[in-house]
């Protein structure tokens, strides 16, 4: 886009909350509230679309941009009576990114911008205030260094430290001005020798390099990596906000703060936030200094505390959600600085939403619509059973993000990342974190802190993750270096299991029993009015009785799934399972299955009567019969070993035998070989025992008056003769046993849906299948040509780093194929059978934006695992919702 004419840039007063996209949400939240009259510093935002702009071409300034820029400078200053670089009445300005969705601490924010000698001199003629002005000065140039020019903080922290162990001083207050302009020397030294150049000393030349330095920070490693995780799409591109610095650190009647319009933790209707007098709003959101409350404020400005109290309630009736604020007191006058929709626990959410609507604030669908489904899941996360710890807790700090969480203890980011992709279970543990430790905080199950407040960084990012996290845990004394933190006397190692209790805020030395939560009476509400809107049905997969009833009591109206091939994996009944497999001769393997059939019929008994009044779906055995078998190497070893050591051992010729069966079914590719259907057309007399003890089940129950509803399920099937063939064989077990009983049970054939050609012979294949679940796990392995097994681990994750793919479509349903190959079958299937049952079983099935597609195309229910089914039901109710917001656009 080089057109010199369009609009880059848009001053706080022409923009306006809707403008999201374009401002981004710093950029929107600051033009609303200066629309609003309240007291924000004039600024203006250049636009995400410039952002994009950069990126599109050699990274440089769109046409027209810069020049912009410098009018609507011109405009802040005549507003604020200050001049960029004026020597008299010096400008400073702070220059924020600010995305459309919020990154809390992910991008770069440079502030007191503007300062050089002569400004310098400017700021402490208009403030009478050396020390603080030289305080500005270093902080300026430190962040400039480390965020425009990339150089090491730590190399300005210890510079810092040199200065106060010089001064002989413990904080950075006391620090006098022949002191910080010593430092301030020392500051630039260190910019020259790690730029080779001069800091740059002018203000106009400082705010292009910031500029840009801000929209680079859209792609670093630690920003792209928080988008991933929170789904944020890597092509919008962030805002730059320019603003009149205002100062909270000019003495005692200045302060900064963060504040939510409600609790963000557990969602009470209260101001809730963190104040900190004489500061600047980095030091509290850092987590480095010990905050107060925001209510302290009352105290010690009550005409300030109730204006912002005031301001507060009208931008939440405004936005009509929670507000997360910040604001800057200079010298006893209030500034707000943003506004913008507050993160919240899942227990927030649903407690916020339900209230809302009671206070005829949002009405039911919009409360639906404003959890977040993957929140539901944080809330029936297992809690700390305080009452079964064997020892009391050895730490404390501030519950910032609830649940419970277990692990090793680890202290840097990178070896929680690299432990976590070995599959082991790690707790951060750290004095505080920064965007630099996001990647970890991603791997680990859990966060402990030693330092910060509920609005510190750690905590902001572990809410929205999910993560359970204490922080503030100021007993604790952390080591990173050495790897170790000491809380009351004990010493846990790098590698020692810790229990974090996010709720409670409890640190615990090893692994401490959890409970499940029971869900509280507003989240029954929320999921009661998501029942009231939604059209899909809510099923479960669940193999065993236990699952049903977990299930059942989660709101499941069916089973959408019972795998029975994990049956025949228990200990017990392997072994009869294998001597099935192993038999030479159909009669011989029929006497084994025999004595498998009184196992299953009690296993389907207990989980059709679990269900009773409710859809069962039982899927006849699907995996190739090796997998029942040792494994083919394992024996070659064995055998191998026998016969050099006891070549007479009795053991020999059965090992033998056994080996020479797993060689028969041995296969290059098993999960395309001998396994689903084509199991019951060669060995039919397995799936006919199963039909048998399904039926012979149900029947009983019937008979003790339990509404049992079997459907059988034939998987992998690709043509309509396939599934003729089985039926042919089954049905009439099926007719048998009723029969015999002199029962008549209900019940119904069908198939699964999960190679492409039974999609594209749907139309066929219905006119024998009585209903379709599609297995999107082996639709999507199929249609992609993926192995499942093997694609995750191996190339996935670098498919979605390059983007080659835009989601794991194990995951989420791929639209464009997957999705395609559903609409068809749907439409095709329900023209040759009007009616027919549709859902779906893979485990997409508890994923929101696969739920959302399956509403779309018309199934009749989504089948998820017992613990997800809250979830489904909410995302199935915003499915609707969002239908209904896209047809009144
Ligand atoms: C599927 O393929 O989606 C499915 C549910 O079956 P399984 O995962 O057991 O192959
Ligand atoms: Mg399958």
């Amino acid at each position: 886009m080089t057109d010199s004419n369009h609009k880059w840039v848009y001053l706080f007063t022409e923009g306006s909350g809707e403008m999201r996209d374009l401002l981004g949400g710093k950029g929107a939240g600051a033009a609303e509230m200066t629309r609003a009259g309240m007291p924000v510093p004039p600024g203006f935002t250049i636009t995400t679309e410039a952002c994009r702009a950069y990126y599109s071409g050699e990274r440089g300034f769109p046409d027209g941009m810069w020049e912009q820029a410098l009018e609507a400078l011109k405009w802040v200053e005549e507003r604020a009576g200050k001049k960029l670089g004026g020597r008299e009445n010096p400008l400073l300005v702070s220059v924020r990114s600010g995305a459309k969705f919020s990154m809390p601490g992910m991008m770069d924010t440079v502030l007191n911008l503007g300062l050089n000698p002569d400004t310098l001199e400017g700021l402490k003629a208009r403030t009478g205030d050396e020390r603080f002005s030289l305080d500005a000065y270093r902080r300026f140039i430190q962040m400039f260094g480390r965020i425009v020019r990339g150089i090491d903080g730590d190399l300005f922290e210890e510079a810092l430290s040199e200065a106060k162990r010089e001064a002989g001083v413990k904080t950075d207050p006391e620090l006098s001005p022949d002191h910080l302009r010593r430092l301030v020397t020392t500051y630039q030294e260190i910019y020259r020798q790690h730029t080779g150049e001069q800091f740059p000393e002018d203000p106009v030349e400082q705010m292009r390099q910031a500029i840009q330095a801000v929209f680079e920070s859209w792609n670093t490693p630690r920003a792209i990596t928080y988008r991933k995780q929170e789904k944020i799409p890597d092509d919008l591109g962030t805002a730059v906000n320019v603003q009149t610095m205002v100062f909270g650190n000019m003495g005692d009647s200045s302060g900064t703060g963060v504040a939510f319009t409600r609790n963000p933790i557990n969602g009470v209707k209260e101001l809730y936030g963190d104040y900190l007098a004489n500061a600047q709003g980095e030091d509290v959101v850092a987590g480095i200094r010990e905050t107060e409350p925001v209510s302290a404020l009352k105290g010690h400005m009550p005409e300030v505390y109730q204006q912002f109290v005031d301001y507060a309630g009208q931008l939440e009736r405004h936005y009509r959600d929670v507000q997360d604020l910040e604001f800057t007191i200079e010298r006893g006058r209030l500034y707000m600085l943003q506004t913008r929709n507050a993160k919240r626990t899942g227990e927030a959410a649903v407690n916020i939403a339900v209230d809302m609507v009671g206070e005829d604030l949002i009405t039911q669908p919009e409360a639906v619509a404003r959890v977040e489904p993957r929140q539901i899941e944080q809330l029936l996360h297992p809690r700390v059973d305080d009452a079964h710890a064997k020892e009391p807790p050895i730490g404390k700090g501030v519950p910032a993000s609830p649940g419970a969480a277990v692990g090793q203890a680890v202290f840097d980011a990178d070896t929680a990342e690299e432990w976590g992709q070995q599959g082991r279970d790690v707790i951060l543990v750290r004095v505080e974190t920064n965007p630099n430790d996001v990647h970890g905080m991603v791997a680990a199950r859990g966060i402990l802190t030693s330092t910060g407040g509920t609005a510190s960084h750690a905590a902001l990012v572990a809410r929205g993750m999910g993560r359970p996290c204490v922080v503030g845990a100021s007993a604790i004394e952390v080591n990173v270096k050495e790897g170790w933190f000491r809380a009351n006397g004990t010493r846990v190692e790098q590698g020692q299991e810790i229990t974090v209790d996010g709720t409670s805020g409890n640190v615990f030395l090893g692994r401490v029993p959890t409970i499940a939560p029971e869900p509280s009476a507003k989240l029954l509400t929320l999921l009661g009015w998501a029942d009231g809107i939604r059209r899909l049905e809510v099923w479960a997969n669940a193999d065993y009785p236990r699952d049903a009833i977990k299930a059942r009591e989660n709101g499941a109206q069916g089973i959408g799934l019972c795998r029975t091939e994990h049956m025949f994996m228990e200990e017990e009944r392997l072994p009869i399972v294998q001597a099935m497999i192993m038999a030479d001769t159909t009669e011989e393997r029929e006497q084994h299955l025999s004595r498998l059939l009184p196992i299953q019929r009690s296993d389907f008994d207990g989980i059709l009567e679990a269900m009773q009044g409710l859809p069962v779906v039982i899927r006849l055995i699907d995996p190739p019969l090796h997998e029942f078998l040792p494994n083919y190497e394992d024996l070659l070893v064995r055998i191998t070993e026998l016969k050099i050591k006891s070549p007479d051992d009795p053991e020999l010729p059965q090992l033998e035998h056994v080996r020479s069966r797993v060689e028969q079914l041995r296969e290059a590719n098993p999960m395309l070989g001998l396994r689903g259907c084509r199991l019951s057309i060669l060995f039919p007399e397995i799936t006919r025992m199963q039909v048998r003890a399904i039926m012979e089940a149900a029947c009983d129950l019937k008979q003790r008056g339990v509404d049992a509803r079997p459907e059988i399920m034939i998987p992998l099937v690709g043509t309509l003769a396939e599934l003729d063939a089985v039926k042919a064989e089954l049905v009439p077990v099926a007719r048998q046993v009723q029969e015999e009983r002199g029962i008549e049970v209900d019940y119904k054939f069908g198939t699964m849906i999960e190679v492409p050609r039974a999609a594209l012979t749907a139309g066929e294949i219905a006119r024998s299948a009585e209903f379709f679940s599609f297995g999107t796990n082996d639709l999507t392995q199929t249609t992609f040509g993926y192995s499942r097994d093997d694609a995750e681990g191996k190339f996935i994750v670098r498919y979605l780093e390059r983007k080659i793919l835009p989601v794991n479509p194990f995951e989420s349903i791929d639209r464009g194929g997957v999705g395609r190959l559903m609409e068809l079958a749907v439409r095709e299937g329900r023209a040759a059978r009007p009616g027919l049952e549709v859902g779906i079983c893979g485990e997409h099935g508890g994923d929101p934006d696969s739920i959302r597609l399956c509403h779309e195309l018309g199934l009749d229910y989504v089948s998820c695992s017992p613990f997800r089914v809250p979830v489904a039901r909410l995302a199935a109710a915003q499915a609707v919702v969002a239908e209904a917001g896209a047809g009144t656009k």
